[in-house]
C-alpha cells in the first residue's frame, strides 16, 4: 500500500510545494508592496491635496494682501491731487514691503503719458533731478507708460525708471486688463527690467489702475479713456514663493507656471532643481485677478520619514516569510520524503521478508493463519485449506470456524495453549492436535502461532501463525512407539557405558534374566555372567568393541534364579558426534532352545557325556591342530571290568546308574580342556592334549579313583584303560587302533589295569 503511495503522482507533486509558496509569496509580496505603495500613495496623494491646498490659500492670502496694499497705493493717488515722489516713498515705507511682503521687488507708480504730453513729462521729470530722465524705449507709440516712482528706489529699480511697460506686449495685455477692467490684474511671465545678469529670475507684475478723478468710469471704454497711471508691484517670483511657503514643504516639489499650460517657457517659480523621479504629479489651475497659473506638485518619494522603509520591509517581510516558509516546507518535504523512502525500504524488506517467510512456509507445504482479536476474524491461507480439504475460495475466516474443527479431545489443551500464549507465559503458542478434513476426516497438525501486534496496554491485538500437516509423521511416530514398544517388549536389548554399567535395558531383558529394570540400571553387566562362559571370551569381547568393533557371539547367560540361558550377542559400540565412544548396545537372541537341542544332539543322554558324534567330531579338530601345531594329543579309552555281570545280577538300571557314577567320577577327576565322551556302550574315551606319560599317569589315578569308589548298587568296580597318542601321520582310525590294543592287553593281562600302545 505505502509502495502505491510513493509512487503515485500525488506524492510527486510534493516537490513542487516549496516552489508553489515561493510563487505565492513573490505574488503576496508584489500585493503586499502594491498594497502598501497604494495605501502611502493615498496617504500622499491626500497630504498632497492638503498641502496644495494650504500652497493655495497662502498665494491667494499673500496676492490678496499685495492687491490690498496696490489698493492703498489707489487711494493716496485718490486722495490727492498731487503725489509727490517723497510721499510715494513714505507710503512704501510705512508698509514695510520688506518686512511684510518679501518677494516685491518693487512697488511703483507708472504714468500714462500721450504723446502730446512726452515731452512735458521728461522735462518736468528731469527738473526733479533726473537730468538723464527719458521714457524708455525710445521710439514713437500712441501711449506711453512711465515708471516714475519705484521704491525701493534703489540701484536695481533705478534701471526700471522711466520704462514703458505698455510698450511691451506681456505688461501692456495685463494693464489693458486693469484699466478696462477697472481692479487688479497680473501679468504673464516677464523678466523684470531691474534684473541685473546675476541670478535672474522670472517675474511678474501686478496693476491697479488709477483714473482722473472726476471721471465717468462705468464701462471699459470710460475707464479706459480716464486712465491716468498704475499703481504696480514687480515680484520676483522666486523670491516672492520664499517668502509664502519659505521651506514649509521641503520634502515635494512645488512649481507654478503662468497660463494653463505647465511648460518650461511659462514657468515662474520652482521650488526645487527638476527631480530625477517623479512618483506623484498634481496640477491645479488656480485664477487670481483674471490671470490663470498652473501650480505643480511632484513627489518623489511615497511619503516623507519612515514610510519609504514600510513600502519596502513589507514586501520585503513577506518575501523573507516567503522565503523561509519554503525553506521550511523543503526541509520538511525532504523529511517526510527520506522517513517515507525509509518506512518504504522497512516495508519492502518486511514485504520480502514477508514474502520469503511466506514462500518458505507456503513452500514447506505450511498454511499460514492470521488472527484478528478484536474482530476475531482469521486469515487462513490457501495452503491452510488445502490441508484440510478445501480449495482457496470456500470461507472459513472466524476463530469459531476454525475452533469447532479442532477435535474435540484436543481441545481443551489448544485453548489452554493459546491462553498461555496470550497471558505471556510462553513465548510461543505451540500446539499438535487433530482438525477435522472438509470430508469429515481427521489430519494431525502442528500449529505455532506468534503475537504480532500488541495495543497500547499491551494486549494482543493479532496472533500469526502456522500450520503443518504432521499426520504422517504423527502416524508414523506412533507406529514407531509402537514398534519401540514391540522391540522393548520382544528384543533382548541393553546399553552399558563405556565401564560396563547398565544403563538401560528392554522389558524382554528383563524376562529373559529375571531382573527389573531397577535392579539392571546402574549395575554391573556381570550380574548376568554364567561361570560356564570361558573367560577368555569376555576378554576378546572387551578387546573388540573398545577397538570399536562389532563382536557377535553366543553367551551362556546366568538368571536371576541361577538357571542358564543362552543369547546370540551381537554388541556395538556408540560413537557421539565427535566419533568418540560414549556407550555400547547390545541387541540379543534368545537361542536357549537351539542351544538345548544343539546340546542334545551332542551330548549322551545316559551319561550327559559328549556322545559318539561330537567325539569323532573334537576328535578330528584336535588332530587337525595337532598335525598343524604339534601339540601333543593323547586318547585313553576306558571299559568296565566285567559289566555284565552287573546288569545280569542288579538288572539294566542298575547298569545304567553305574554307567552315570562312572561318567561323573571321571569328568570331575579330569581338567576342564579333557574331552570327556561315551565311545558306546560300557566304554569311556578321554581327548587330552599330552603326551603319552602324562595320559599314562592321568589314566592310573583314573583307574584307581574307580577302584576306590563305591558305586551305589554295584559296589566295587573296576575298569581297564588303553593309551595312545598322536605320531605325524596318524588319524582317527589309527590311534583308536592302537589305544584298542592297549586296552586289549589291559584286558589279557587280569583287568583293572592300564596298557600304552606299542608303537
Ligand atoms: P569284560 O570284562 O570282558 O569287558 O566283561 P564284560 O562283562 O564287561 O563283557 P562285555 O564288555 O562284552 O559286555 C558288555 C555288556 O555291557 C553287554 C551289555 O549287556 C552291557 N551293556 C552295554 N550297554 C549297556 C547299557 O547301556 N546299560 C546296561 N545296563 N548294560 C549295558
Ligand atoms: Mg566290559
Ligand atoms: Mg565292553
Amino acid at each position: 500500500m505505502l509502495s502505491q503511495f510513493t509512487n503515485s503522482p500525488i506524492h510527486r507533486s510534493y516537490k513542487f510545494w516549496p516552489y508553489i509558496v515561493i510563487l505565492v509569496g513573490l505574488l503576496l509580496s508584489a500585493f503586499a508592496g502594491w498594497f502598501t505603495n497604494h495605501h502611502f500613495e493615498g496617504k500622499e496623494q491626500i497630504r498632497l491635496k492638503l498641502i496644495s491646498h494650504e500652497i493655495t490659500v497662502l498665494v491667494k492670502t499673500r496676492m490678496a494682501g499685495y492687491e490690498q496694499v496696490l489698493r492703498s497705493g489707489v487711494g493716496l493717488f485718490n486722495a490727492s491731487n498731487n503725489v509727490t515722489r517723497d510721499e510715494w516713498g513714505r507710503f512704501v515705507e510705512e508698509h514695510k514691503l520688506n518686512e511684510n511682503f518679501k518677494g516685491i521687488q518693487g512697488f511703483g507708480y507708472s504714468e500714462v503719458v500721450l504723446p502730446k504730453n512726452k515731452q512735458q513729462h521728461e522735462e518736468r521729470v528731469k527738473k526733479e533731478g533726473f537730468a538723464d530722465y527719458v521714457i524708455k524705449p525710445e521710439g514713437a507709440r500712441e501711449m506711453y507708460t512711465a515708471i516714475i516712482y519705484l521704491e525701493p528706489f534703489d540701484e536695481r529699480n533705478k534701471r526700471a525708471f522711466g520704462y514703458d511697460m505698455f510698450s511691451e506686449k506681456v505688461r501692456r495685455e495685463a494693464m489693458t486688463q486693469a484699466m478696462q477692467s477697472g481692479k487688479a490684474a497680473l501679468s504673464g511671465k516677464v523678466t523684470l527690467v531691474q534684473e541685473n545678469d546675476k541670478n535672474i529670475q522670472a517675474g511678474f507684475l501686478m496693476y491697479l489702475p488709477v483714473y482722473k478723478k472726476g471721471s465717468k468710469l462705468d464701462t471699459p471704454q470710460e475707464r479706459m479713456s480716464a486712465i491716468q497711471g498704475f499703481i504696480y508691484a514687480a515680484f520676483r517670483a522666486n523670491d516672492l514663493m520664499a517668502g509664502i511657503i519659505g521651506k514649509m514643504f521641503s520634502d515635494i516639489d512645488f512649481e507654478i507656471y503662468d497660463g494653463n499650460l505647465a511648460s518650461k517657457e511659462n514657468l515662474l517659480y520652482n521650488s526645487d532643481t527638476e527631480r530625477q523621479y517623479v512618483k506623484l504629479y498634481k496640477e491645479q489651475n488656480i485664477i487670481m485677478n483674471g490671470r490663470t497659473w498652473t501650480l505643480v506638485y511632484k513627489t518623489d518619494s511615497i511619503s516623507a520619514g519612515e514610510n519609504i522603509y514600510i513600502v519596502v520591509l513589507i514586501p520585503g517581510l513577506v518575501l523573507v516569510l516567503t522565503f523561509l516558509l519554503a525553506l521550511l516546507l523543503k526541509t520538511l518535504i525532504k523529511t517526510e520524503e527520506t522517513a517515507l523512502e525509509i518506512a518504504t525500504k522497512a516495508t519492502e524488506k518486511l514485504h520480502t521478508s514477508e514474502e520469503r517467510l511466506r514462500f518458505a512456509l507456503e513452500g514447506a507445504g505450511d498454511g499460514l493463519w492470521d488472527w484478528n482479536l478484536k474482530t476475531n476474524k482469521v486469515y487462513f491461507s490457501k495452503r491452510w485449506k488445502e490441508i484440510l480439504g478445501f480449495s482457496e475460495d470456500e470461507i472459513i475466516d472466524t476463530f469459531d470456524a476454525w475452533k469447532s474443527r479442532v477435535h474435540p479431545e484436543d481441545l481443551k489443551q489448544v485453548k489452554a495453549d493459546i491462553k498461555a500464549h496470550i497471558e505471556g507465559r510462553s513465548s510461543i503458542y505451540i500446539n499438535e492436535h487433530r482438525v477435522k478434513c472438509k470430508d469429515g476426516s481427521y489430519k494431525w497438525v502442528l500449529t505455532r502461532g506468534i503475537v504480532a501486534s500488541r495495543d497500547v496496554n499491551g494486549r494482543p491485538l493479532r496472533i500469526v501463525g502456522s500450520q503443518s500437516d504432521i499426520s504422517e509423521q504423527k502416524y508414523s511416530r506412533l507406529k514407531l512407539e509402537e514398534y519401540m514398544l514391540l522391540v522393548d517388549k520382544y528384543v533382548i536389548t541393553s546399553t552399558t557405558d563405556l565401564s560396563g554399567k547398565i544403563t538401560q535395558a528392554s522389558e524382554a531383558f528383563c524376562d529373559i534374566s529375571g531382573y527389573s529394570k531397577a535392579e539392571l540400571v546402574g549395575k554391573n553387566h556381570r550380574i548376568i555372567r554364567h561361570e560356564d562362559m570361558p573367560k577368555t571370551i569376555y576378554t576378546e569381547l572387551w578387546k573388540t568393541i573398545q577397538a570399536g568393533n562389532v563382536w557377535q557371539g553366543e553367551i551362556k547367560n546366568k538368571h536371576k534364579d541361577g538357571s542358564s540361558y543362552w543369547t546370540d550377542a551381537t554388541i556395538s559400540p556408540i560413537r557421539n558426534e565427535q566419533g568418540e565412544i560414549i556407550s555400547y548396545t547390545a541387541i540379543r537372541y534368545d537361542i536357549t532352545d537351539k542351544k538345548r537341542i544343539e546340546e542334545l544332539s551332542v551330548t549322551d543322554r545316559l551319561t550327559q557325556l559328549y556322545n559318539r558324534l561330537k567325539i569323532d567330531e573334537i576328535f578330528a579338530m584336535k588332530l587337525a591342530s595337532a598335525g598343524r601345531y604339534k601339540t601333543p594329543l593323547s586318547v585313553i579309552i576306558i571299559d568296565l571290568d566285567h559289566f555284565k555281570l552287573v546288569n545280569d545280577t542288579w538288572g539294566h538300571q542298575a547298569g545304567d546308574d553305574v554307567l552315570k557314577e562312572f561318567a561323573a567320577l571321571i569328568k570331575s577327576n579330569v581338567r576342564e580342556t579333557d574331552i570327556v565322551g561315551r565311545w558306546g556302550g560300557e566304554e569311556f574315551l578321554i581327548l587330552s592334549d599330552t603326551d603319552l606319560d602324562s595320559a599314562t599317569q592321568l589314566s592310573e589315578k583314573l583307574r584307581e579313583k574307580v577302584s576306590a569308589f563305591k558305586f551305589s548298587f554295584a559296589g566295587h568296580k573296576t575298569g581297564s584303560f588303553g593309551v595312545s597318542s598322536y605320531h605325524a601321520g596318524d588319524d582317527e582310525k589309527s590311534m583308536m587302533k592302537r589305544a584298542d590294543e592297549a586296552l586289549y592287553r589291559a584286558k589279557e593281562n587280569g583287568r583293572n589295569r592300564v596298557e600304552v600302545e606299542e608303537y
